[in-house]
């Protein structure tokens, strides 16, 4: 990797990749540089017989910031690619049904409220109300808006602003075009072509090139997929696998019809399967599914007839797309003067619903990194330092949906449970949390600036990992508190309308018979 120094600001910019990701990039990086009163020459290849990878359908909440920063408007991004409302996970089946009843658990976006001198969590384990209610439906108003099928906005709420914190659930295709539509509007130069060859000398990019074109920039952006272009050209030996800890390697995909009276959720289902999970992400015309497996294990056909039987008598509207899934991180995004954004710079399995979500943080941190002055080694050390640990704790975070499982029903089931043997941290903390609630300084130090001690909490003790509390409550006061929360959330849901109303209002007319 080189040490090499620019000793001007780059000014030319050449993205290769016209997914999510490089729409995201380029027009993150045109506004923040343009406010700046900093003209950056932004250019955008995409290839005509590569395509996007057409997948990735929900997002978490804090993308409503990033959709914001980028102007855009939300009426018309959520009109344009069918979008609807998403106020979390609903987790179905990841542990053993109990007398007879399917386990599930709700994991919203919504931080708890606090509670006198305990936090809201030991109040409800030592309330002992995990004998008659699920954790999330205790502690947080979102679960009420979950099993009334509510929508987490109110009405004529402001863009971007909900009762309850909300992200989206959005096509992917219709996404990329939205993107690049804006994209273009904003002024980013696109050139329809296939790059072929990466020049590299001295550890840096000096041109790219198609058939018959050579690009030149000062600084390139990988954003080419999985295949990572750019990025793969410039390092050997530069990726981290998380295969250890997250086997499923690959996924199937397929879309299907509403049957007659059902309406879009205002959340994502993830089912646990016999070989990993499958999602299911309601739009306003569809429901997108989709197999996450492990292949090692499952072959293609018995994981397509797994999802099928998931979705009963639906009626599917296009072929089963198979996807291979390349799970893990770069050592190092940030290479001489080109950066990897997107499945090129790393993928955790969509679980959480992360992927637009790590191109949101690689493009701010990068803009912020970009303009602090020389791109010399120290900033892009900065940089990597900074992605690697968000990598690491999103996977310790996914890990700990399967670490805590009691199913052995499969090979798969089993080395779930042991999924966490790899990660001593996380393994000790495991430890520590059977005494003690988890809380936000159990995880400080690491770069939690996706899921922070709420989330795990909802995971933790929606898998029934409760700490052994042994302090004595006050029984009217806890009796109190959770009469006042109730009162709270039946207040947000008085302030708003069904799922389907705001779908139906946004689209001004009825979308469902
Ligand atoms: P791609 O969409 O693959 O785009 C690559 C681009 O590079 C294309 O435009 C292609 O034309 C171009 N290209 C490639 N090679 C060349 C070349 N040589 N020359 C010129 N152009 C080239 N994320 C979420 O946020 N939520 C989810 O629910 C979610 N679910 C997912 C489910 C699955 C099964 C998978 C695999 C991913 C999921 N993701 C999810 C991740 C999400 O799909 C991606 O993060 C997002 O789509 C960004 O992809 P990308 O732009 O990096 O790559």
């Amino acid at each position: 990797m080189t040490n090499s120094v620019h000793t001007h600001q780059p000014k030319k910019l050449l993205i290769v990749g016209g997914g999510s990701a490089g729409w995201i990039t380029a027009l993150y990086l045109h506004k923040y540089f343009n406010q700046q009163g900093q003209h950056l020459d932004i250019s955008l290849i995409e290839s005509d017989h590569i395509g996007p990878i057409g997948v990735g359908e929900a997002t978490v909440h804090s993308i409503r910031f990033l959709f914001a920063a980028l102007g855009l408007d939300e009426a018309e991004l959520m009109r344009d690619t069918n979008a609807t409302l998403k106020s979390g996970i609903l987790f179905r089946n990841w542990m053993k049904p109990v007398n007879g009843k399917t386990h599930e658990y709700f994991h919203p976006f919504e931080q708890q409220r606090h509670s006198g001198n305990l936090d809201i969590s030991s109040e409800w384990i030592l309330g002992e109300h995990y004998l008659h209610q699920r954790y999330d439906q205790g502690t947080c108003a979102s679960s009420a808006f979950l099993e009334g099928m509510q929508c987490p906005k109110a009405p004529m709420s402001h863009p971007y602003q909900g009762l309850v914190p909300y992200g989206y659930h959005l096509d992917a295709t219709l996404l990329g075009q939205f993107l690049q539509k804006k994209g273009l509007e904003a002024g980013i130069k696109r050139v329809v072509d296939t790059i072929e060859v990466v020049h590299v000398e001295d550890g840096e990019i000096s041109s790219v090139s198609s058939k018959s074109t050579t690009y030149e920039a000062d600084f390139y952006i990988d954003c080419s997929g999985f295949r990572g272009k750019l990025i793969e050209a410039l390092a050997e030996d530069n990726w981290i696998s998380f295969e250890d800890e997250l086997p499923c390697n690959k996924a199937v995909a397929i879309q299907r019809e509403y049957l007659p009276g059902e309406v879009p959720k205002p959340y994502t289902t993830a089912t646990a399967l016999s070989h990993g999970w499958a999602w299911q992400i309601d739009l306003v015309n569809r429901q997108g599914t989709g197999y996450v497996y492990d292949g090692k294990r499952l072959s293609k056909d018995q994981a397509e007839q797994e999802l099928r039987a998931l979705l009963g008598d639906a009626v599917t509207t296009k072929d089963a797309l198979h996807l291979d899934m390349k799970v893990g991180c770069r050592k190092a995004f940030w290479v001489g003067n080109c950066l990897s954004v997107g499945l090129s710079a790393g993928f955790i399995e969509p679980l959480e619903s992360t992927g637009l979500h790590l191109i949101n943080l690689g493009a701010r941190l990068f803009a912020t990194h970009f303009t602090a002055g020389q791109c010399n080694q120290t900033i892009r050390d900065s940089y990597n330092r900074q992605l690697s640990g968000i990598y690491d704790d999103l996977k310790q975070f996914i890990v700990l949906h399967y670490c805590l499982t009691d199913r052995d029903d499969s090979a798969f089931w089993q080395q779930a449970q042991r999924s966490a043997d790899n990660n001593p941290q996380l393994t000790e903390k495991l430890q520590i949390w059977k005494h003690k609630i988890c809380e936000f300084m159990d995880l400080a130090g690491g770069f939690t600036t996706t899921f922070s001690d709420e989330n795990y909490r909802y995971v933790l003790y929606g898998m029934q990992h409760f700490p052994s509390l042994h302090a004595c409550i006050d029984k009217q006061q806890n009796h109190t508190l959770f009469s006042q929360l109730k009162k709270h959330s039946d207040n947000l849901m008085r302030q708003s309308s069904s799922h389907q109303a705001f779908l139906e209002r946004l689209h001004q007319r009825p979308l469902f018979e």
